[in-house]
């Protein structure tokens, strides 16, 4: 990255190619792995579309700003978007901003969506966008994709699929690029801050059919995506298993959590992000200060009885688990 980062210094007093061209391609190559590896079987209904096109991609500062530019394309006022709560707390805030209106139903058992449940939701109130997070923060659970395809089917409105947390998932999570095919109005949002530990240089993307993307031309500043964020993201993605490296070792200490929570009696919430959720906490903000007092720093995420933990190193797990195994032996 430092290479090819000072390879471009000498042409910053130019505009970056505002098409992102050889981005695109590389984050098309990507998902077109991504796709090869983890695409539903061919079994179900749809064939699985071999690749991805670089006409089918998008990209932003971060998956924020992609959801920003949707939303700006397809939302707006006098226009609605839906999701399922609890949920990523920007979507609403993102929609809100375009000047529509914001609408949550809530998730089902175990922060579960059904096809029953979303397609009555959506049929209710005829959203003109409907996001589903999935994996979902702060929850961690993934949402099957005969749910997507029926929430689909049920609006004429765009469908968001934000799968900023996908990698982290298990064997049994089945990526929404595969239902892309035939959908133009759907999206699948993804960004290198999380597993590809890039959150600083601001990369999101998103893969969506040509003339949805088309419209998110119209909205996005002019060169939007400096030389130095395409440079640096264009070397981590022709070297994508060093910077997802670190994904199977997160994924390594959230299941230690989830197993050290679960012997210590807490309901935790299957998890295919990583974080993880815990329920059955007394007093979530007497927990929280508590484990603060002892260096541990996790998550209050305001749901009733419930704090969130992230994934960190094995260092950082020990941590977590010794300072919960103290607390709750004096204060159990
Ligand atoms: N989607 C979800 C579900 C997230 O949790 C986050 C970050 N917390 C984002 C999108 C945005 O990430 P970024 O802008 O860094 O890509």
């Amino acid at each position: 990255m430092q290479e090819r980062v000072a390879a471009i210094s000498s042409t910053l007093n130019r505009y970056p190619d505002r098409e992102f061209t050889a981005l695109r391609n590389l984050l098309a190559d990507y998902l077109s792995g991504v796709l090869r590896r983890e695409g539903r079987p061919t079994a179900l209904q749809a064939p699985v579309p071999s690749s991805i096109s670089p006409d089918m991609i998008w990209a932003a500062n971060g998956s924020n700003e992609v959801l920003f530019h949707i939303l700006q394309a397809y939302a707006g006022p006098g226009r609605s978007a839906l999701g399922f709560g609890p949920s990523y707390s920007m979507h609403p805030l993102i929609a809100q901003s375009t000047g529509a209106d914001w609408i949550e139903v809530p998730r089902g058992a175990d922060f579960a969506i059904t096809v029953d449940h979303a397609v009555d939701a959506v049929r209710t109130h005829s959203p003109d966008v409907v996001f589903l997070c999935t994996p979902n923060n702060p929850t961690g659970n993934s949402t099957p994709l005969e749910v997507i395809e029926a929430v689909y089917d049920a609006t004429d409105g765009i469908v968001i699929v934000d799968e900023a947390y996908a990698e982290f998932a298990g064997p049994d999570f089945r990526t929404a690029l595969s239902l892309l095919p035939g959908r133009p109005r759907l999206v699948v949002s993804r960004t290198m801050s999380k597993a590809f530990a890039f959150a600083g240089a601001r990369l999101g993307y998103a893969a969506a059919d040509p003339g949805l993307v088309d419209g998110l031309r119209l909205v996005r500043m002019p060169y939007h995506l400096s030389s130095l964020t395409q440079a640096a993201a264009e070397a981590a993605l022709a070297h994508p298993d060093s910077l997802l490296a670190g994904v199977q070792e997160l994924s390594r200490q959230r299941d230690r959590m989830v197993a050290g929570l679960r012997e210590h009696g807490f309901d935790v919430v299957a998890s295919d992000a990583n974080f993880v959720l815990f329920r059955g906490v007394a007093d979530p903000a007497l927990l929280w200060t508590r484990l603060v007092e002892k260096g541990v720093l996790i998550r209050d995420v305001g749901i009733p009885g419930s704090l969130r933990v992230n994934a960190g190193t094995d260092a950082e797990t020990t941590a977590f688990l010794t300072a919960m195994a103290e607390i709750l032996s004096t204060h159990p």
